[in-house]
């Protein structure tokens, strides 16, 4: 078995960290693998041994973010079979020569975030050297297998988004090409492309399955043009046997990577290859967006996500509570469910705030306990508001403004012109911006991903109205009193 050197394991952790900070966010990312470090690289068993500082985060790393760790390692170190955690309390000091500095690395000024550093001994370069097959870098960004179709909870909202990707998956090039979805944040979309790709390959054993997000290919583009790999990039995308594009708003204005994406999707098209993209806003909608691609990406079925209901967000509670192996009282999820935002990125966030709680507490949580959680949650609560007692959320505003023009969520949230709901939507900002003090882009965010200029729009156009308009005025001041009980 060779020994690395100090300094090779943390090259090689270093790059193996940059890839996984690809992979999860940002604040996971810098919790849980900060005074992190390779202890041991058993190359003929294949085993890597990763020191975690603690044991809180020792099975955290272990049970959250095995599979990224390991995938990352397996990319560097192809011999790889196994990720273990192992608690090593030196490391806590966080001085240990072995420990990465995840600021420089995710800035990328540390040596695995631009340059690879040589290794002295040329057995271990292929190891280290990810890097060196250039063109090759492009297909780092794979599919990852924590989404699936099997785990995504089903709701009215998402109903048709849903049955369509299992569609696709099941037959794909079939039934619907392309198939695009779109909704606001958080709402699903990726992990529904994700889990039409992770389908594809385990159940078609489909090879060559292409997910990106359209602004790193636009990125990689724009690259391969300028160092003269502009053809093998065009190969490798029309040599796909699915083509999955994320968030393809951000193509608006690239005019260059839009004539590619349209000529790969002609190929691909013609081919019968399954095609799926996905946005925040439907095609018609996307500014700044070729006609002739616009109209491709309308042929096949288009299928909208909309904000999650009560009882969806009750159900993927449960549903994500169960999978983090922890039993959550009925009345602290359905609190929860009551009193958080209609983004599933935020349900989870708090699950994982709750979760933690739990573990360093080593308590069951209580409505009581879990309400401090939610009031310091930005998504749930605004700070500034009310009483403690009764925090009054921009859900319980969403909902309010719903009950009060005999309206659905939906029809707050969505993005339907109808007078009768576009005034009741523009009370509801107006209400969450000036009553809630959330910013115009939050307020955007909540109301599908709406630019703040449209909120900010609202709010001047309420405000202005309530000063002669003494209908509004009843409107306004009737739901400000309801708010407050
Ligand atoms: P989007 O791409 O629409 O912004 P994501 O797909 O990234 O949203 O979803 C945010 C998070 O919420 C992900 O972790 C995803 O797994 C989860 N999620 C969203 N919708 C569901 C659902 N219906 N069932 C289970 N998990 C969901
Ligand atoms: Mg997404």
């Amino acid at each position: 078995m060779t020994e690395l050197t100090a300094e090779e394991r943390l090259a090689l952790w270093s790059s193996i960290l940059l890839r996984v900070s690809q992979e999860i966010n940002r604040a996971n990312f810098v919790t849980w693998f900060k005074n992190t470090a390779i202890l041991a690289w058993a190359a003929d068993e294949g085993v890597l041994t990763v020191g975690a500082p603690t044991p809180f985060a020792q099975t955290q790393l272990q049970r959250k973010f095995q599979v990224e760790t390991f995938r990352a390692a397996k990319d560097i170190l192809p011999g790889c079979s196994k990720v273990q955690f192992e608690i090593d309390a030196t490391l806590n000091y966080g001085k240990s020569s072995q420990v990465v500095d995840l600021q420089a690395l995710l800035s990328g000024k540390s040596p695995a975030g631009e340059k690879r550093p040589r290794s002295s001994t040329g057995a271990e370069q292929p190891a280290l050297g990810g890097d060196s097959s250039g063109g090759e870098r492009m297909e780092t960004q794979t599919l990852n297998r924590r989404y699936t179709l099997e785990n995504f909870i089903v709701g009215d909202e998402n109903r048709l988004a849903f049955a369509a990707a299992k569609a696709v998956a099941q037959s794909p090039g079939r039934t619907y090409n392309p198939l695009f979805i779109y909704g606001g944040v958080g709402l699903g979309k990726t992990h529904l492309l994700q889990a039409i790709g992770n389908a594809l390959a385990s159940k078609h054993h489909m090879k060559n399955i292409i997910y990106k997000a359209s602004d790193t290919l636009a990125n990689e583009f724009i690259q391969a043009m300028g160092s003269q790999r502009g053809k093998q990039f065009k190969n490798r995308y029309r040599n796909a046997d699915c083509l999955i594009i994320d968030d393809v708003q951000f193509l608006a204005s690239k005019t260059q990577t839009q004539i590619e994406v349209f000529h790969t999707f002609n190929t691909l098209y013609e081919l019968g290859k399954q095609i799926v993209l996905s946005s925040d806003r439907p095609p018609r909608e996307i500014k700044a967006l070729e006609e002739r691609l616009r109209s491709r990406f309308e042929m096949g079925m288009i299928a909208d996500i909309q904000h999650p209901s009560y009882e969806t967000r009750l159900a993927i509670l449960r549903a994500k509570a169960q999978e983090s192996g922890h039993l959550l009282p009925a009345d602290v999820l359905e609190y929860v469910a009551e009193h958080t935002g209609s983004n599933v990125r935020e349900l989870e966030g708090i699950l994982t705030q709750i979760v933690a709680q739990i573990e360093l507490t080593n308590s069951s949580p209580s409505v009581a306990s879990i309400r401090d959680i939610l009031r310091h949650s930005s998504s749930a609560f605004d700070d500034r508001s009310t009483s403690p007692e009764k925090p009054i959320s921009h859900e319980d505003v969403i909902q309010r403004v719903a009950e009060h023009f005999s309206l659905s969520h939906a029809d707050i949230v969505g993005a339907v012109r109808k007078k009768e709901i576009v005034v009741p939507r523009q009370i509801c900002m107006y209400l969450i911006r000036k009553d809630l003090g959330y910013s115009y882009e939050k307020t955007g965010e909540i109301f599908g991903g709406r630019n703040h200029t449209t909120v900010m729009h609202a709010f001047t156009k309420i405000s202005r109205e309530l000063k002669s308009d003494k209908q509004l005025l009843k409107h306004v001041t009737t739901l400000r009193r309801a708010l407050a009980e």
